[in-house]
């Protein structure tokens, strides 16, 4: 999804109520979670779906909004007509010549940013992740870093609203235990449902900034993996980085053989409509 291509003309103001942490403050990444509030109307926002943030200019590099897209977490059916969450990673990025560090314009707007502040909006954008119909389609998710927030709600609809008994497997974490966000609603799920099993992927080496390791955790449950991909039915739904993709990608190449023989795999769940991506 490009910003250039979405239509952002009908911009729309927000109210913030709550802005909270979601890691503790030893830990090495931040994550927080805004509590907003569409100011004029009730808009209907679907789990997977993304807002975009509008940072107003003008900006270091001459731009006068910066705009950022962040995928709605929690959505008006949980909390109530025209509120929803959002969940950000305040980014920094290191110079390579100076090593200095410079803050992200829109994660660490949103990160600061108090409650009773207004901010500018477009959207939703972006395909929901929609849930099939039938309860006992077997689920395969991937949700690393922020890339769980569209996960969040849907497991709780899977769970709280549907009762579902297919079998999710869900692939989450950060790269320590202490970034990892959501990791309560994880738990508390896993313990009431026997359909749910949940797998947490950290890095093996996280003071040397490395990212989890999506494949060694996917090698770990590979057979499990390669079934829950063999049955009819399943859909596969992946988020976050664009690294986790490739990840992904790579581990199920060698579960399946060859790249060639994973790729006509996913091609063909794609085709079927049961493959769902939100990679950035
Ligand atoms: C569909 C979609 C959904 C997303 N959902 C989420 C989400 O739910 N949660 C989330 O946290 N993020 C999400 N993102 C990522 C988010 O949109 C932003 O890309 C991210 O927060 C960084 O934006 P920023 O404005 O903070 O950084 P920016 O200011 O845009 O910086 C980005 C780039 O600029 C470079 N840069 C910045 N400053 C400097 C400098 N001074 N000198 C040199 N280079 C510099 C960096 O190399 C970096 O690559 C999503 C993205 C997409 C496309």
């Amino acid at each position: 999804m490009r910003i250039e291509d979405l239509d952002l003309g009908r911009s729309w103001t927000a109210k913030l109520l709550a802005n909270t942490a979601l890691t503790p403050p030893e830990a090495r990444e931040e994550v927080r979670e805004l509590l907003l509030e569409a100011g004029d109307e009730e808009r209907d926002f679907r789990a997977g779906q993304s807002v975009a943030v509008s940072v107003a200019g003008p900006h270091e590099f001459g731009q006068q909004a910066h705009v950022r897209l962040y995928t709605v977490a929690r959505i008006p059916a949980e909390l109530g007509p025209g509120r929803f969450t959002l969940c950000v990673r305040r980014c920094t990025f290191l110079d390579p010549y100076s090593g200095e560090r410079f803050p992200g314009i829109a994660s660490n707007y949103l990160c600061d940013l108090k409650a009773g502040s207004t901010l500018s909006l477009a959207g939703p954008v972006g395909l929901p992740f929609l849930i099939p119909n039938d309860p006992w389609t077997p689920l395969l998710i991937v949700g690393l870093g922020t890339g769980i927030a569209p996960f969040r709600a849907m497991l709780r609809e899977l769970f709280d609203e549907r009762d579902w008994r297919g079998k999710v497997m869900l692939f989450h974490g950060a790269r320590t235990g202490l970034e990892t966000v959501y990791s309560g609603d994880v738990a508390e799920l896993s313990e009431r449902a026997a359909a749910f099993s949940p797998v947490a992927v950290v890095s093996p080496r996280p003071a040397w900034g490395d990212q989890e390791d999506l494949g060694a955790a996917i090698h770990a449950h590979q057979e499990e993996v390669w079934q829950l991909l063999g049955e009819s039915e399943v859909h596969v739904y992946l988020a976050g980085l664009n690294w986790v993709g490739e990840q992904f990608d790579k581990a199920l190449a060698e579960a399946a053989g060859s790249a060639e023989a994973w790729a006509a795999r996913k091609e063909a769940l794609k085709n079927a409509g049961r493959w769902t991506s939100l990679l950035y």
